[in-house]
């Protein structure tokens, strides 16, 4: 490793330390170590180790990225600090110690509740938050918007639903509708787009929409389609339309390209003319079109679900009525990675183990304590709810399950997880995984690739190797449908179909609120074509206890 990329593992120590609001001066050690190495471009790190002096917590550090390559320190500090700080890190003039003042101030934990909140006046409202250090905060999160970043899917909703709102009231306005991305659930969001039926000229009341409160610019002034610039940089394509073109249009501009462009075709080899988003018949008659199951039945298609309009071959599927029966929230029976006052969140049942969170995983001793809890709580609830005793275990470096088997005996499942040394080869991360797998107490792999979007690339994995096993050992793979996470990949879901493996959907809730991704998570997992028995948190207690100890009894019976 040269001293450059040292430099960069102590900086961002520095500031993850700084964002947990953890020990000021040893951050600013690694701080200023982080300075000196950087100024030494073209030194390895030993040699550079050789000349300087280190405090240390900062040697310490070092000796262990010459010795193994990367920083357990700095694993644990990213796995331990919520996802949303890091995303804030993002926005322009917003530090480490201003966003841990926020967080420890008012329990913001992603950049959406941030918003929120110097939106309505809590920020304002914090001690030494003056009016210039909150207007600060405001045109930070206005710059990044602004070069076009893509935001979070609860934050792209959240504004979706404000739009609507306000849309849906205005004059000459019958009916409004999401399209684009978001309607087709992508993870991340770009721009919003509405389909809005007017009652009145489309062209009309697109000016007079131009006019919604908090507009700075608009495109396409003068025609039925206009896309707004809000103030807070959020960007919405409004296509008004007379009530005829409502259907043709929304399906338009759902699907991508491709998908659109296929359906059409298929409209066109039947011998429609498309024009001005209706269609016409071989004698110039208007087709009027109820929705877009008209659309498709039109096309000879039956309904394609908005999340699939992808052009992964689901046209294909349609044609030969194999389209799959796509997961629905009522058919979610209960969930399995959550976590509790053990180690870090509110109501939960799959805890960390001893070394994932150096200070907040669960020792034995506590283990029992929480079991006993359980039991009690069991008793209480007397059937008419379950509460499982599971646990997040990590995968160690070397691919063994962390507690040991003794341990891991007394949990009913267990979620398997890579928390450290992300910076492992593909085939050394891909034996990791497998290896860990090999356990018979593992019940699911968790958050398989380790991404958090728009701030940390997967690691390097073998993901069909890992599916491949997860399949004959009878292991399943996580989708977890944290916002930032939403890993598995929605892509490599299908794949997982394909293979059979059992999904899990993991709230990986570390609060009462967190419950709340279960709903996202089905939209992925319809995203990646998975139906009801794809899923393991469609399944009764009992039959997730049987799952679980299926494995390890196939185990027990060839040993
Ligand atoms: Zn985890
Ligand atoms: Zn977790």
């Amino acid at each position: 490793m040269d001293a450059r990329a040292a430099a960069h593992v102590l900086a961002e120590i520095a500031t993850l330390r700084q964002l947990r609001g953890e020990d000021e001066a040893e951050s600013a050690l690694f701080e200023a170590a982080s300075k000196q190495l950087g100024a030494q471009l073209t030194r390895s790190l030993s040699e550079a180790l050789t000349i300087g002096a280190f405090a240390p917590p900062v040697r310490a550090v070092l000796d262990e990225l010459v010795s193994d390559g990367d920083s357990s320190l700095l694993d644990d500090l990213r796995e331990e600090t919520p996802e949303g700080l890091q995303e804030m890190l993002r926005v322009p003039g917003l530090g480490p110690t201003t966003i841990q003042r926020v967080h420890a101030g008012l329990g913001i934990e992603t950049l959406q509740e941030l918003e929120d909140a110097v939106r309505d006046g809590r920020l304002g409202a914090l001690p030494r938050f003056g009016p210039r250090l909150v207007e600060r905060v405001r045109n930070g999160i206005m710059q990044l918007r602004a070069t076009g970043a893509p935001v979070l899917l609860p934050h792209a909703d959240a504004e979706a639903l404000r739009l609507l709102h306000e849309i849906g009231s205005h004059e000459g306005v019958s009916r409004v509708a999401l399209s684009g991305t978001l309607r087709r659930r992508m993870e991340t969001v770009n721009e919003l787009a509405l389909v809005v039926e007017c009652t009145l000229q489309p062209i009309a009341v697109a000016a007079s929409l131009t006019h919604l409160r908090g507009v700075q610019r608009v495109v396409g002034s003068g025609t039925r389609v206009i896309s707004l610039h809000f103030a807070d940089a959020t960007t919405a394509t409004l296509h008004c339309v007379r009530p005829a073109q409502f259907a043709m249009t929304l399906f338009r501009t759902t699907g991508n390209a491709e998908h659109v462009r296929e359906v059409l075709q298929r409209l066109v080899d039947r011998r429609y003319r498309i024009a001005d988003d209706e269609v016409r018949d071989t004698a110039g008659h208007v087709v009027p079109i109820a929705d877009e199951g008209g659309l498709y039945a039109l096309a000879g298609l039956p309904f394609i679900a908005p999340e699939l309009r992808e052009a992964q071959g689901e046209l294909a599927a349609a044609a030969a009525n194999a389209l799959p029966s796509l997961l629905e929230a009522s058919d979610i029976r209960g969930v399995l990675h959550c976590h509790s006052l053990y180690s870090d969140g509110g109501f939960g049942i799959s805890d960390h183990s001893r070394s994932a969170l150096n200070a907040h995983g669960m020792s034995a001793a506590t283990v029992q304590q929480q079991h006993d809890e359980i039991d009690a709580v069991n008793v209480t609830l007397a059937g008419r709810f379950r509460v499982l005793k599971g646990v997040e275990a990590d995968i160690l470096p070397c691919g063994t399950v962390d507690f040991g088997a003794p341990l891991l005996d007394r949990f009913e499942y267990v979620i398997a997880s890579v928390h450290t040394r992300f910076g492992m080869n593909a085939t050394q991360m891909t034996d990791r995984v497998l290896k860990a797998m090999e356990d018979p107490h593992v019940t699911i792999i968790g958050h398989p690739t380790g991404r958090l979007l728009l701030t940390r690339e997967p690691y390097a994995i073998e993901i069909a190797r890992v599916l491949e096993r997860a399949a004959q050992l009878g292991v399943a793979v996580e989708l977890n449908a944290d916002p930032h996470r939403l890993d598995l990949d929605w892509r490599s879901c299908r794949a997982a179909r394909e293979a059979r493996v059992q999904v899990e959907l993991g709230p990986d809730a570390h609060s009462i609120a967190g419950l709340d991704h279960v709903a996202l998570g089905v939209s992925m997992a319809r995203k990646g074509w998975l139906g009801a028995p794809d899923v393991l948190n469609t399944r009764s207690a009992d039959e997730v206890l049987a799952f679980a100890r299926r494995r390890r009894a196939a185990v027990l019976a060839t040993a």
